[in-house]
């Protein structure tokens, strides 16, 4: 595994991170998400992503028990806050109110004192933003917080967010957007702002929720236990990856598997390494719903791949790139 720097900040993370959106405590049992945890332990994974949203709070409380035994400095955990947790109408958002008591819930559910890297997951249009970077500027200096990041903001709220950061002197340095050899849409507008920022990429769904791994065939059933299959993920699946499980998208994937093969990779290491071959990206947070998937993916670390390589898969791909 290989370790880079965190936008401008003297923190370092995995290249690769393990996330635990819909498996932990929905679509896996929880002996398989921790079997998940020790094998990226194993392979050399430090950094770990989830949120109090995920799989309604439970997906928190099944990683803080996988860590529970683990040297706390020798990982970096990462969570956030802003999607509804609860009916109140409180339960959500950026205020200062929901922030704090969103973060006591989180330090508790991960059985931990701090948390490294701690996320807006999206912008909240209802609060001030100077009332959100206040309250994440008290967390830093409380100690229960040593990073502030955001999740999915764009270019304009990046630039405004460090302003504020700035301001009040707190280490703002992640940006946590989605990106893959299918969805590139923060090449125009939010690495340049993040650049400027000094906020690095942690990225999201590098396999498209499961499409870039090549195992969804055009014209043929979902496959058993899939993602886009399980009761607990299909929802989300095809919300966000829907728009590619047709016939002329998954023809164009399968395509890949014989480039990927040429230079001795699978689809899904290929697609974990095309993200890591853009500076801008500090970590790919990969998801997997058995250790096997870990092991395999996390062999796309360290991977180089020629320019000429980038070229092929573009035109391949090129009518469904989002940009
Ligand atoms: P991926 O695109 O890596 O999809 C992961 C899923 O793909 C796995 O659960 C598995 O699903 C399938 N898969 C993985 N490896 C393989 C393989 N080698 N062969 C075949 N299938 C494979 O990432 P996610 O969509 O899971 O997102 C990763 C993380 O990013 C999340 O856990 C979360 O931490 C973060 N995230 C952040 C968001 C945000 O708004 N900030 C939004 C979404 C995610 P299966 O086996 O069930 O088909």
């Amino acid at each position: 595994m290989e370790y880079r720097k965190l936008g401008n900040s003297g923190l370092t993370v995995s290249e690769i991170s393990l996330g635990n959106w819909i498996t932990h405590g929905a679509q896996v049992e929880d002996g398989i998400a921790e079997a998940c945890v020790r094998t990226a332990l194993d392979a050399g994974i430090t950094t770990f992503d989830t949120a109090d949203v995920y799989s309604n709070t439970k997906a928190e409380s099944v990683l803080g028990q996988a860590l529970k035994d683990i040297r706390r400095e020798s990982i970096e955990l990462c969570t956030k806050v802003c999607h509804p947790t609860g009916t109140g109408h409180n339960d959500r958002g950026l205020s200062r109110k929901h922030i704090m008591e969103a973060c006591n819930g989180s330090l508790r559910r991960l059985q931990t004192d701090y948390i490294d890297v701690y996320y807006a997951h999206r912008y909240d249009y209802n609060t001030p933003l100077e009332e959100t970077f206040l309250a994440f500027s008290d967390l830093v200096r409380q100690g229960k917080v040593h990073y502030i990041g955001v999740s999915e903001w764009n270019a304009d709220q990046i630039a405004r967010g460090a302003a504020l950061a700035k301001e009040l002197h707190i280490p703002f340095i992640a940006s946590q957007p989605q990106y893959s050899m299918l969805w590139r849409v923060i090449e125009q507008e939010v690495v340049p702002a993040s650049d400027q920022a000094g906020l690095g990429q942690i990225t999201w769904s590098p396999l498209a929720q499961g499409i870039l791994s090549g195992k969804y065939a055009p014209n043929a059933a979902l496959p058993t236990g899939s993602r886009a299959a399980a009761e607990a993920g299909a929802p989300f699946f095809n919300k966000l990856a829907g728009q590619w499980l047709r016939e002329d998208v998954l023809t164009a994937v399968q395509q890949l598997v014989p480039l990927a093969k040429e230079i001795g990779l699978t689809l899904p290491q290929l697609a974990v390494a095309w993200v890591l071959q853009h500076t801008y990206v500090s970590s790919v947070i990969i998801g997997a719903s058995r250790p096997e998937q870990v092991l395999e993916n996390v062999k796309a670390s360290g991977v180089k791949l020629d320019p000429a390589i980038m070229t092929r898969i573009d035109e391949i791909l090129n009518p469904w790139i989002e940009r």
